[in-house]
């Protein structure tokens, strides 16, 4: 059985082309374990977090990039974002289930794709947004990357319920190739399209480069863990009440037993009752308290 959840970089030295394989298993699963996504949907979330997972090893940026996609269809947001741990998280809203996993069908005509990226990096954070092209979002992606970096791109993906996967291969610069071969890319990128959902949803990395591009000279590099992981924690929501002042939350425990926040990342529950209240408060001084001079 292939490795379980990870992500594997490779270069074909023959060809000059860069490549990654990403596999997401456990990392899937737990981002689906509360909500029941639609068929169609699944299709594109997974494809999100695929793409995500591949956009964020290759800026090798120290921080975390989100993917955002609105539009005006039946699936209004869906959002993933991956950090330099390789974790992961991500959901879709939708209000009406679409009839097939077309970019344009699933979120409508218009509909924009955003790459936030938050580094160290970068003195200030970076956003894109970008139209939508091609028929799937593995396509809107290629589209993304060959733009962004000025390198063509290929991206293949397949997603089922029990795993995520994609292959990217990328051109390496010019200033990088070290061979004279006019026609490596497309040697690549032929090689490439011959690959079956099943064989990139169940060989392992070695196997699948050793099958696609048996006649060249393959480098594997070590593989890097993902995994599903919100950032979300009791801590954050108590400072956001808290944030939100005593009053406020008075008000909805006049009116029910306890204040309930819900994530919506990864749908976790906290909640807090008058007893919690007071004790996050016992300390922290709400605005509410602040004295306020009136002239
Ligand atoms: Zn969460």
């Amino acid at each position: 059985m292939r490795e379980q959840d990870k992500q594997h970089r490779f270069l074909i030295e023959t060809c000059d082309v860069n490549g990654q394989i990403v596999q997401l298993d456990k990392c899937w699963k737990d981002a689906r374990a509360r909500t029941e996504y639609p068929p169609t949907i699944q299709t594109v979330l997974g494809e999100a977090f695929v793409a995500t997972v591949l956009l964020a090893a290759m800026l090798k940026m120290d921080g975390k990039c989100t993917l955002q996609v609105r539009g005006p269809g039946p699936v209004h947001l869906l959002v993933v974002q991956v950090n330099s741990e390789g974790e992961c998280r991500g959901l879709a809203r939708w209000k009406d289930e679409p009839k097939s996993h077309d970019v344009k069908t699933v979120f409508g005509e218009d509909a924009t794709m955003t790459i936030a990226i938050e580094s160290s990096n970068y003195d200030e954070p970076y956003q894109g947004i970008v139209p939508l092209e091609g028929d799937t979002l593995a396509d809107a992606m290629g589209h993304y990357l060959s733009n962004s970096q000025q390198l063509r791109t290929q991206l293949i993906m397949s997603v089922n319920t029990d795993s995520a996967s994609g292959l990217l291969l990328q051109k390496l610069p010019s200033s990088e190739a070290r061979t004279e071969d006019e026609d490596g890319w497309s040697r690549a990128k032929q090689f490439a399209s011959t690959v079956t959902d099943e064989e990139l949803a169940e060989l392992g990395a070695q196997e699948l480069l050793r099958r696609l591009f048996f006649e060249e000279t393959v480098r594997l590099y070590d593989a890097k863990d993902v995994v599903f992981k919100c950032s979300c924690s009791r801590e954050r929501t108590g400072n956001m009440l808290i944030g939100l002042g005593m009053a406020e939350i008075e008000d909805i425990l006049a009116e029910r037993d306890d204040v309930a926040i819900t994530c919506e990342f990864c749908d976790a529950e906290y909640r807090y009752d008058s007893v919690d209240i007071a004790a996050l408060f016992k300390g922290a001084v709400s605005d509410d308290d602040t004295p306020t001079q009136v002239h």
